[in-house]
């Protein structure tokens, strides 16, 4: 990686030849995770982007509003709830969805924050934590094998690392949120133990991985509703991320998620939700959804990764960089 550029205009954007070679590599990992889900029994859908809530789990991102003939709706900042609802129709899915989160503006510096981004969402009926982190190492693998076989040109041109990223067959690594927090206290970087590791912590692991790796067990607190306390250690979430090497920090998150109607009205309110706001979603659960696990890779920082790009904006044709006026 090097420094970051600034965003240029969006013409010069649209011009460069390296911005026709990232989205050429992303339109390949499009397409491969989707030969790839689909093989695996999933089938695609198409989720709302506005609904009268959205996922609160977007810890210091404002939300956006929008008149919907005189209610107060919301652009969605991840499909999380209908992704839950939906297996009520199909035990497997995925979806690429568009996200808005107005990020905070220091995020502005990190490479790796757009105020709009997509993911590739996955959800599956009765899978365990374990079944969906073997799925998503099994995708980016994918992914990153058929991008290298096909996109051998475009990789080229971005000066991509090719020894880097032949991540392919191999096992990826599993760091407790425990050991990762004392890995960067050793390392001399504050972090705190009942949180979110921050982005520079996730650098600094990222930067010494030799592939992609997962931290899985952060503490209640640290994320949304959905994601399920475990039943032999409480205040422990069956959840996990997955991170990137050489610096690009995470790609993915994703759970085990909650199912049960009066644990989820609990956990919404120890989060401070409001659960009369969710009324949709819990008649959903009322009438009972699935157990189910899930998680969503951000699709421009999976590019940004496979394509060995500076920055995250790089990884799309129309970067909304927080706090940038942009198209
Ligand atoms: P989250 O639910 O916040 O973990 O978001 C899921 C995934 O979406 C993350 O693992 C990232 O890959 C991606 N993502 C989240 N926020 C952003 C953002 N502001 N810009 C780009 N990608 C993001
Ligand atoms: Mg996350």
């Amino acid at each position: 990686m090097t420094t970051t550029p600034e965003p240029p205009t969006p013409v010069d954007h649209l011009r460069s030849p390296r911005t026709r070679a990232a989205l050429r590599v992303q339109n390949c990992l499009v397409d491969a995770a989707r030969e790839f889900l689909r093989g695996e029994g999933g089938t695609e859908v198409r989720l709302p982007v506005i609904g009268p809530v959205t996922d609160p789990g977007a810890r210091g991102a404002k939300q956006v509003d929008v008149d919907y003939y005189g209610k107060r709706y919301r652009l969605m900042t991840s499909a999380i709830l209908y992704k839950q609802a939906t297996l009520a129709t199909f035990g497997s899915i995925y979806t690429i969805a568009p996200n808005v989160r107005l990020e905070p503006l220091d995020t502005a510096v990190t490479h790796r924050h757009l105020a709009e981004f997509h993911q590739i969402d996955v959800e599956v009926a009765d899978a365990t934590r374990e079944d969906v982190m073997r799925l998503a190492q099994q995708l980016v693998s994918r992914v990153v094998k058929e991008c290298l076989d096909r996109c051998a040109s475009e990789l080229a041109e971005l000066g991509r690392d090719l020894v880097a990223l032949a991540v392919s067959g191999e096992t990826f690594d599993v760091l407790p949120h425990r050991r990762a927090v004392a890995a960067l206290v050793d390392a001399g970087h504050p972090q705190d133990p009942h949180a979110e590791i921050d982005w520079q912590g996730e650098e600094l692991l990222s930067r010494r991985a030799p592939r992609p790796f997962f931290v899985i067990d952060y503490p209640k607190g640290s994320r949304g509703f959905y994601d399920r306390e475990s039943r032999t250690e409480p205040g422990v979430l069956r959840n996990f991320d997955l991170l990137a090497p050489e610096g690009y920090g995470e790609l993915a998150s994703g759970s085990e998620r909650e199912s049960d109607y009066a644990r989820i009205v609990t956990r919404m309110r120890e989060t401070g939700e409001n659960p009369a706001k969710y009324g949709w979603y819990l008649d959903c659960v009322r009438a009972g959804i699935p157990a189910s696990s899930g998680f969503g890779i951000g699709l421009e920082r999976l590019t940004r990764y496979v394509a060995g790009l500076a920055a995250v904006w790089q990884a799309s044709a129309y970067p909304k960089v927080p706090g940038v006026f942009s198209p």
